[in-house]
């Protein structure tokens, strides 16, 4: 089950520009960044509320969102649902015929059980469940 928003992720090129901008010109409360080796990223969290935003810049042009900045440019990566079980929505999805990218969870940023589910069926958004 779907809980609520854990965060919205913007891909950015500048990520310590952008850091300055979220924090000094929009005020939103920073909580540190932190370098996800794996998926070649480095991620700024800012909390809002119940919820956070994520800005989220490649360490490497050949990465995820390094791909998805030289394509489509700066903007709106994903939009993570936080859930329960990660494992038992993967599950649940895939009954439901939901194209999956990950077919188990694996380790996100702050070493969250998270999983991508493909934008094909949700019309081109990127989604990632992370459990809470
Ligand atoms: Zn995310």
């Amino acid at each position: 089950m779907i809980n609520k928003i854990a965060h919205i992720a913007i891909a950015v090129n500048d990520l310590d520009k952008e850091i300055e901008r979220y924090r000094d010109i929009l005020g939103l409360d920073y909580l540190g960044m932190e370098v996800v080796e794996k998926q070649k990223v480095k991620v700024a969290f800012f909390k809002v509320g119940e919820t956070q935003i994520e800005l989220t810049a490649p360490t490497e042009w050949d990465s995820p969102v390094g791909k998805f900045l030289k394509k489509r440019g700066s903007g709106i990566h994903h939009i993570a649902y936080e859930v329960d079980d990660v494992e038992n929505q993967i599950k649940e999805f895939k009954e439901k015929g939901v194209r999956m990218i990950d077919e188990t969870s694996r380790l996100g940023a702050e070493k969250a059980k998270i999983a991508f589910v493909h934008p094909e069926g949700f019309s081109g958004v990127l989604i990632e469940l992370k459990e809470k």
